[in-house]
């Protein structure tokens, strides 16, 4: 059991442990074992200071931290000041109240440096006036009363002998708000403890007085949600020196699942200087009946000093193929951040051209999209497959004017709208010749009742069209935001004043069917010829039967019992009627569809040849003086800039963290 627990010149652990300034003075050179492991671990932890002091934790990357937890008056300050040796504000109540980031260094000037660091200031301090200058920077940052905040305060301390460590200590955990303090302050400070403690990058390092039952501890509770096993969890028992009885017990049971382990030690007690305080610690552990039964591995603060400076660098080592990584992703997106932002235009002539180009390079998209059937810039957008979809929408068009092609009147009686006409129509004619007004007369209502479905179909197509067009206008507008909603107002002017164009177009294309009864198609004479042929079956079944079976002509089948009052001749010429008239809308419809596929087509590709490129330079280029477009490219908006600043800002932070990883992980990967 022989060897001092108190690291000095015999173990050759100085660079670990905490002593004294004036003792490690005296120190001999580090053993060459200790060296080579400093060696190794030091650029890795200047690599990690050097990325939180670039702030990375500011853009989402977490760094390997150790996080000081415990409840209030549990001993953290005094774990920290010992590990530190300075004083940190102590005593009744609640002291620490915003985050303090306490980064030990330890150096070879026998000159101790230290300050204070918070919202970009940085006060200079001493070890005699340190704990009065954490209290005035407290007071900055949450206010003079009892309150907290969770904008961290950072305290350097670069001294000899002190651990390699950086550490983040917390306010307590209090139940009871004391007075002065907010309500929710038990709330404020858990939030603040947990958002330091989830990170699986942290090290929870839970301070416990050896006065209390750990599992009753809020910060046991607290730890355990996050890391249940404890894998990350170390415990340190303070106040030895009041509870010896029952610690070794408590240590060695662990009750509370600590997976790195418990070390014990005693703090400074009043007055005491540091190097009393571990000489007064080293002989506690040494002499007391119960604390000497105590392993010396766990006890101490010089093995808590070790203990934390090696489950620090594995930490880290661990972590930093995942920060390099993480480094890269953020600097992917914030790059691509950029090239998003809107460009600035620094003359006139340029924003023209941009807008030009603009223009011309939506004429292209548009050209491919709607002309070339080339999807290849919008592959995953089932909504650009512009063809199919205006395929898809005359299709449509055609079976709704197809299931028209029958179309039953009000009453859904067979015949009825023929002998309707055919009575209004009379006039002193021979009877077996189809009267040609009353034949006009129904295909004019037959053409009314259907004029509603192409013109529908038209402002369908466009409505599509223009939400096409401006789909392409907003990816080429993009990066200019201040012009974009005027491109796409003209974009938008334009489809309207073709819609309008084209639905007059539309309704000359049905009209015309109403003026004249013609086709040079065959189809007519052969579809009359078939369907005639049922006459007679029609008219027996008038007479002798109530069902009338038509099938085989188109017909279908129906009831006939309303025909029976009318006289055989008039039906005979009603049902010739009906034949032609089924007969030549058959005709009818498809001609139409026809005529709008085509014209629908020829609209298009006018469009996209010449119509959308003249009229939005007209528009946009000031030549009718609804412009200003190009003046608005000259401006960067505020929110812009002040976004452009952040992005790049960001980007010169990643680049600079990632050179630094770089170095440190070249460095190690060569050995
Ligand atoms: P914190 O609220 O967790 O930061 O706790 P402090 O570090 O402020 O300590 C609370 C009180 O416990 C102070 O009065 C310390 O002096 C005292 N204290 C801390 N550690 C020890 C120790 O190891 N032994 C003794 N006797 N007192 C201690
Ligand atoms: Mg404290």
């Amino acid at each position: 059991m022989g060897g001092s627990k108190m690291p000095n010149v015999e173990d050759g652990m100085s660079s670990l442990s905490i002593v004294n300034t004036n003792i490690h003075e005296r120190l001999p050179i580090e053993a060459p074992l200790v060296s080579s492991y400093n060696d190794r671990i030091r650029p890795l932890l200047d690599t990690v200071d050097k990325l939180r002091n670039l702030n990375v934790m500011r853009e989402g990357i977490q760094l390997p931290t150790i996080v000081v937890v415990g409840d209030q008056s549990s001993g953290k300050s005094s774990v920290l000041e010992s590990l530190a040796g300075i004083s940190l504000p102590r005593g009744q109540g609640i002291c620490t109240r915003v985050p303090l980031v306490m980064r030990l260094q330890s150096s070879h000037s026998p000159e101790p440096e230290m300050w204070l660091e918070f919202a970009d200031k940085r006060v200079d301090t001493d070890e005699e006036h340190v704990a009065e200058a954490i209290s005035l920077t407290t007071d900055a940052i949450a206010g003079s009363g009892k309150g907290v905040s969770d904008n961290p305060l950072t305290l350097h301390v670069k001294k000899a002998g002190v651990p390699d460590l950086t550490m983040v200590d917390l306010p307590g955990i209090t139940r009871v708000p004391v007075n002065g303090q907010p309500e929710n302050i038990y709330e404020q400070i858990s939030a603040m403890i947990m958002e330091y403690i989830k990170p699986e990058e942290s090290i929870i390092l839970n301070v416990l007085s050896a006065t209390v039952d750990f599992t009753t501890c809020e910060s046991i509770r607290m730890s355990r949600q996050v890391d249940k096993t404890g894998e990350r969890t170390l415990a340190v028992v303070t106040k030895a020196d009041m509870a010896p009885e029952g610690l070794l017990q408590k240590v060695t049971a662990d009750d509370v699942s600590i997976g790195l382990g418990y070390v014990c030690v005693r703090n400074r007690i009043g007055e005491e200087t540091y190097e009393e305080a571990r000489r007064e610690e080293e002989l506690l552990f040494k002499t007391h009946p119960l604390l000497s039964m105590i392993d010396d591995e766990i006890v101490g603060i010089p093995v808590l000093a070790k203990k934390l400076t090696e489950i620090q660098a594995v930490m880290i080592s661990r972590c930093l193929p995942g920060i390099v990584q993480k480094i890269n992703e953020k600097m992917d997106n914030s790059i691509l951040e950029l090239n998003k932002l809107p460009m600035v235009m620094t003359s006139t002539r340029e924003a023209s051209r941009t807008l030009m180009n603009i223009i011309g390079s939506t004429k292209l998209s548009l050209l491919r999209i709607l002309v070339q059937v080339d999807f290849s810039e919008f592959p995953n957008d089932q909504n650009m497959k512009s063809t199919a979809r205006l395929a898809d929408m005359l299709g449509q068009l055609t079976d709704n004017l197809q299931a028209q092609q029958q179309p039953q009147n009000v009453t859904g009686e067979f015949l009825i709208d023929e002998i309707k006409v055919l009575e209004e129509c009379k006039s002193i004619r021979l009877p077996n010749f189809i009267p040609i007004p009353a034949f006009l007369a129904l295909l004019s209502q037959r053409v009314d009742s259907i004029q509603s479905k192409p013109v529908e179909f038209i402002t369908q197509t466009w409505d599509y069209i223009e939400g096409v067009l401006l789909s392409i206008l907003t990816k080429y507008s993009a990066n200019f935001p201040q012009i974009q909603s005027s491109v796409k107002r003209a974009g938008r002017n334009l489809i309207t004043k073709i819609k309008e164009q084209s639905v007059n177009r539309v309704i000359e294309i049905v009209q015309m069917e109403k003026l004249t009864d013609y086709t040079c198609s065959p189809e007519y004479m052969t579809a009359c010829t078939q369907k005639i042929a049922s006459q007679e079956t029609f008219i027996n079944a008038v007479l002798n039967n109530t069902v009338c079976n038509l099938t085989s002509s188109g017909f279908g089948s129906f009831q006939i019992s309303h025909l029976r009052k009318y006289n055989v001749q008039l039906l005979r010429q009603a049902f010739d009627m009906k034949v032609r008239i089924t007969a030549y809308w058959a005709i009818v419809v498809r001609r139409i569809v026809d005529s709008l596929a085509l014209y629908l087509q020829f609209s298009v590709k006018h469009l996209v040849n010449s119509q959308f490129q003249d009229e939005m330079e007209a528009e946009l280029m000031n030549l009718s003086g609804g412009g200003g477009v190009v003046e608005k490219m000259l401006e960067e908006s505020p929110s812009v800039s002040s976004k452009r600043e952040k992005v790049e800002k960001s980007i010169k932070l990643l680049k600079e963290s990632k050179d630094a990883v770089a170095a440190i992980v070249d460095q190690n990967s060569g050995c």
